[in-house]
């Protein structure tokens, strides 16, 4: 239609098939899945020995260049190209997305579920609350939160005997271990079975965690942009005895189960991970855990069915898997692992499975790459780097846009300066997907006000970059038949070899992984260390953590920590104002510049457009 309707509209006026249709077409066993109502349902992980001896498709990454507020559509060019590959090349495919949290949906951004005729449906399940994998992760890292300034406080005011009596209560007169307080023992080196024969020393080390409240590093998370919280007191009420101290909220989407989420291949490594979470150390520096706090038992509860990719639809009725949604700039960034391999196995040979890296490729592919893939030892066949001519602009040199207003005329108008200016973003991204090693594919995603004179020089200096193609892709207002030339270059990209390479080794100095990111996919000169910083890595050292591979909390809004540097800033030193380890999920975390892990909302919030019927039920203003 012309003008293309609003997202909603669109995902409105098409009718999802049953979700039961879908899984039976994509050749899914009836006990396979769990339907979530009409049009989503949660796959069951025992697909994956069912299918193990299936061949693997070909593996798409869709990254971007570094995003502007004008949009790049990352999604919608994933969602057009599953739809052009199966529709129109008639090959089996499959889109792996983020769940996207509610923080954007009502504050800045919106969804996530792709838009115009490349969408997943229904929008506004998928942006919304889907199957609650988001809740559960609030619920299990919320859970730890309690547990452990509720230790803090028991500890405090209890002797050793009351406590010992308490956590190993004595039922019929027998006092038993559980088998999480028989791991615990080990890990201190007591191999006793009997709980009446622990010495008075034992019993105290037992049942003190000893944890320094001024190094607790478990913070408590909630799914909304919720500035307020960004530093808050805890302890108040008088029940607590005095024992406040300073704590903070993070966004629900930065909560290591999140990233455990989306790392983990089964439920047996996923209760490992959530066991092994470090939540801050003892007064003796010795790090605390999940195990140790006796926790990791309910946690995986609270996530036995958060494990299970949820399977929904594109517009065009291909499937598409949703699963965990760490943002990219203060997490990973990428969407579940599991997810991924179990698309893998159901396109089969010859098939392709399309999954999309957030914000620009410098953080949400880097992140791919170095941990999801080190994580689950996939190796992607082909890079979709997706550009617009508008954002390429603002890279260039063109003017701010503020939400609301009419856009500036160098984005209605051609413009081949600001353009040729701007290449200078998608220049840099296509070299670095280039030192992993895999054939990268333009995409340019046309906006109605692009002339074919600044198609023509994307298409052009992508190609003299060295990307395999660049092609202009057309299905935010034609779907998957608006992408078939995308489609196309894909399918013959991902005929190349690819030769795929880290970019650093785990056993490289915690220092020098952050340097090399800094300096090869940054632009960086170099990096400078906080005294803060530089006390955490000679713990992290000390503590046995230092060969894990770095998560960057960077902005995503340009190459370096300076939102306002458009383009390729160079000149600068990257600082590393302080550095987490999130030692379940498998990664050691540095802070650069003023980065943030809870956003906040503006002034006009998305909010405000969104409205619901009480008589149709029907929702408005999604995007
Ligand atoms: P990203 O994944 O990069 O964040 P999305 O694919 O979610 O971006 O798209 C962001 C918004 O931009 C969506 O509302 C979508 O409808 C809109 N959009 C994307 N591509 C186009 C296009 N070619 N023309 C007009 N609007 C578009």
């Amino acid at each position: 239609l012309c003008p293309v309707p609003s997202d909603i509209e669109i995902s409105r006026s098409q009718t999802p098939k049953a979700i039961e249709l879908l899984a039976k077409e994509i050749g899914l066993l009836p006990e396979e899945i769990e339907a979530y109502g009409r049009t989503k349902a949660k796959v069951r992980l025992s697909l994956l020995e069912r299918l193990k001896e299936q061949q693997d498709g070909k593996y798409v990454l869709v990254a971007g260049i570094t995003p502007t507020p004008l949009g790049e559509g990352k999604s919608t060019v994933t969602i057009g190209l599953v739809q052009a590959l199966t529709a129109h090349l008639k090959v089996n495919s499959f889109a792996c997305l983020r769940q996207p949290s509610q923080g954007p949906t009502f504050g800045v951004k919106g969804g996530a579920a792709g838009g115009g005729y490349a969408q997943v449906i229904p929008m506004e399940e998928f942006n919304l609350h889907l199957t609650g994998d988001i809740h559960a992760i609030t619920a299990a890292n919320n859970l730890v939160a309690a547990a452990v300034d509720a230790r803090i406080l028991h500890e405090a005011t209890q002797s050793d005997k009351a406590l010992y009596s308490r956590l190993v209560p004595s039922v019929n007169g027998l006092r038993k271990f559980s088998p999480i307080q028989i791991a615990r023992l080990r890990r201190l080196g007591i191999e006793k079975s009997d709980p009446g024969t622990l010495t008075a020393e034992e019993i105290r080390s037992f049942v003190r965690l000893d944890l320094d409240p001024a190094k607790v590093t478990w913070q408590r998370v909630i799914d909304t942009n919720d500035r307020f919280l960004r530093k808050i007191t805890v302890g108040q009420a008088g029940t607590e005895k005095g024992m406040t101290r300073q704590a903070q909220f993070d966004i629900a989407v930065a909560s290591e189960i999140m990233a455990i989420l989306a790392l983990t291949d089964g439920l047996r490594d996923m209760k490992l991970r959530l066991g092994r979470m470090v939540v801050g150390s003892s007064r003796t520096g010795q790090p605390v855990t999940a195990d140790d706090l006796g926790v990791t038992g309910a946690l995986a509860v609270l996530m036995k069915d958060a494990i299970k990719p949820t399977l929904m639809q594109t517009l065009e009725g291909t499937p598409v898997f949703v699963h965990a949604g760490p943002f990219a700039n203060i997490a990973h960034g990428n969407s579940s692992v599991l997810a991924d391999k179990l698309a893998l196995k159901l396109v089969g040979e010859g098939g392709f499975v399309v999954t999309e890296a957030g914000f620009g490729a410098d953080i949400g592919m880097e992140k791919f790459f170095n941990i999801k893939c080190r994580a689950s030892g996939l190796r992607p066949n082909v890079v979709v780097l997706v550009a617009t001519v508008r954002a390429l602009k603002m890279h260039g040199g063109g003017p701010s846009v503020s939400a609301g207003a009419p856009l500036p005329r160098e984005y209605i108008e051609e413009n081949l300066e600001l353009v040729a200016d701007g290449c200078s973003n998608l220049r840099k991204q296509i070299q670095i997907a280039g030192l992993f090693g895999v054939p990268v594919v333009v995409a340019l995603n046309v906006f109605r006000t692009d002339t074919q004179a600044e198609i023509d020089l994307v298409r052009r200096v992508a190609k003299e970059c060295g990307a395999s193609d660049a092609v202009a892709c057309h299905h935010w207002e034609r779907g998957g038949r608006g992408s078939v030339e995308l489609a196309h270059a894909v399918s013959k990209a991902a005929s190349q070899e690819s030769h795929f390479r880290f970019l650093y080794e785990p056993q490289m100095p915690i220092v020098e992984k952050i340097r090399t990111i800094a300096q090869k996919v940054y632009g960086a000169d170099d990096i400078e260390l906080s005294a803060e910083s530089r006390a955490k890595i000679d713990y992290y050292n000390q503590q046995g953590f230092s060969s894990l591979p770095i998560c960057m909390a960077k902005t995503h809004l340009s190459l370096s920590h300076m939102p306002d540097r458009k383009g390729v800033p160079t000149g600068f030193v990257l600082p590393i104002r302080d550095i987490r380890a999130s030692i379940g999920a498998g990664f050691i975390y540095p802070l650069v510049g003023t980065m943030s892990t809870m956003p906040g909302l503006p002034t006009r919030p998305c909010f405000y457009d969104i409205d619901l019927d009480p008589d149709t039920e029907e929702i408005s203003g999604l995007f």
